[in-house]
């Protein structure tokens, strides 16, 4: 039926760059016998999902959304898509997204971007468009993305489906092409609140193949979403941000977002507001350290190692290093040699200090403004995006009106800490979904299903 659906829509939509047909109907059938059988694998076995194209499928061609990486078919699978494969998941395919993950609207990805399934003349958000957008359009009843600056609750947001970014360390990150190794986290996406509690306790957990996983075990995520949808907020403490809201978010969000507030008070939550000053500052900590470690990360594609390879014109026995130079000049977009150039700029001598170094120390700011309210309150809560969906081609040539989208979401992969994104409702404005942000501290990511749970 996924399939079938993919076949009508996906062709307005774009959110697949690769359908495995063959592969997901051959999951399917072995997942119809283990039930006939009565042996299922998991409470997913059998539930179609598809994967953002930033994580490796053995046998899948693996693009990141980049033309650098055309033709390039891994040999082996993230450690996400092994635990999908073992609970039993059938994948449907490869999700478009912002090339290597860079940018708010998936109109950066090299292949055309993916449309709103709410207006097609939209952006589904970004980097994972693509993973949202399928969700949305009933293409997949869910989906992998992965978060570095908002990745997977900004296009949730904005296309009215629910996104988790696990707590940094929860989920592997081996097989996930890495564009900021300090920021970058695989979750779920899907349309409920349960759904995603479901697939992360699929895909997270200690992997001895990622040296930052972390060796504990993952909280009781589904029985926190099962418990939050009691409705009983009784005895907990909801933290309203208040550097996230106010000026700059558009009026129907906020409506929204205050009366979700509202619910949590109904539903005997105890609602304060906290002070994070420190986060004014984190858009332009991220934008030192993401560009810093994505221009060294994407430093391995050489023409020689991955995918695509160009001999530049009119050159005869061409060096490696004109190999090279042809190849990233026509390999890489746009977005992606800005933020190299930025990148290694702020990495140079000399002015590591002035850039990178005092970027770090904002970060470590932020962490501590976290900690601090997190001694006021259980979940701290946000719009997700400061607004809703907007026009395709609108804020392309303006790339801090692009950066802007990420400025509720960026705090919580500084400091490492989990978040969701789920609907709020539609704008009155434009009818289109908002999104409502809930964070947690680090290793209590079932906070976010059980408030989360208790909106839905
Ligand atoms: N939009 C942000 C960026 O461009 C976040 C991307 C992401 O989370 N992968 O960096």
């Amino acid at each position: 039926a996924y399939l079938d659906r993919i076949a009508a829509v996906d062709g307005d939509v774009h959110a697949f760059l690769h359908v495995d047909a063959e592969g997901a109907l051959a999951a399917a059938r072995e997942a119809d016998e283990r039930r006939a059988a009565g042996s299922v694998r998991s409470a997913l076995d059998g539930v179609p999902v598809a994967v953002k194209d930033v994580l490796t499928i053995k046998g899948l061609p693996t693009t990141c959304g980049s033309k650098i990486l055309e033709g390039w078919v891994p040999p082996y699978d993230a450690t996400v898509v092994a635990r999908l494969r073992e609970a039993g998941l059938p994948i449907l395919g490869k999700t478009n997204m912002d090339e290597f993950a860079m940018g708010s609207s998936t109109e950066h990805s090299a292949y055309g971007p993916t449309h709103n399934p709410w207006d097609l003349d939209r952006i589904p958000g970004g980097s994972g468009g693509g993973s949202a957008a399928a969700v949305a359009a009933f293409e997949a009843p869910l989906a992998i993305g992965t978060d570095t600056g908002g990745s997977i609750r900004q296009p949730g947001a904005v296309t009215g489906t629910v996104g988790v970014k696990p707590t940094f360390g929860g989920v592997s990150r081996f097989g996930l092409v890495a564009m900021a190794n300090s920021l970058d986290q695989a979750g779920p996406v899907t349309r409920t609140v349960l759904d995603s509690a479901l697939l992360h306790e699929v895909i997270g957990g200690y992997d001895p193949q990622d040296s930052t996983s972390i060796d504990q075990p993952l909280p009781a995520l589904v029985a926190a979403a099962r418990q939050g949808a009691s409705g009983d907020m009784s005895g907990v403490r909801v933290g309203v941000i208040k550097e996230l809201g106010g000026d700059g978010y558009q009026a129907g969000v906020r409506a929204r977002f205050d009366e979700a507030v509202q619910l949590l008070v109904e539903a005997g939550a105890e609602v304060v507001e906290v002070s994070c000053p420190s986060f004014v500052h984190a858009l332009a900590a991220y934008y030192l350290i993401m560009p810093s470690e994505a221009s060294s990360n994407l430093a391995k594609f050489d023409a020689m190692r991955y995918g695509l390879r160009v001999l530049p014109d009119g050159v005869e026995n061409p060096s490696a290093e004109e190999v090279m130079r042809a190849t990233r000049d026509a390999g890489f977009g746009d977005e992606v040699k800005r933020r190299i150039i930025l990148g290694t700029y702020a990495l140079s001598s000399g002015y590591y200090d002035a850039y990178y170094g005092q970027a770090q120390k904002v970060r470590t700011l932020i962490s501590r403004d976290f900690a601090a309210a997190f001694e006021q309150a259980d979940v701290l809560v946000s719009p997700t995006a400061p607004t809703t969906a907007f026009r395709i081609g609108e804020k392309l040539d303006d790339p801090v009106a692009m950066y802007l989208n990420d400025i509720a979401t960026i705090p919580a992969n500084l400091a490492g800490v989990p978040g969701i994104s789920l609907p709020s409702g539609l704008a009155d404005e434009d009818g289109l979904p908002a999104g409502f942000q809930i964070l947690a501290p680090a290793l209590a990511d079932d906070r976010l299903y059980r408030v989360g749970a208790a909106l839905e």
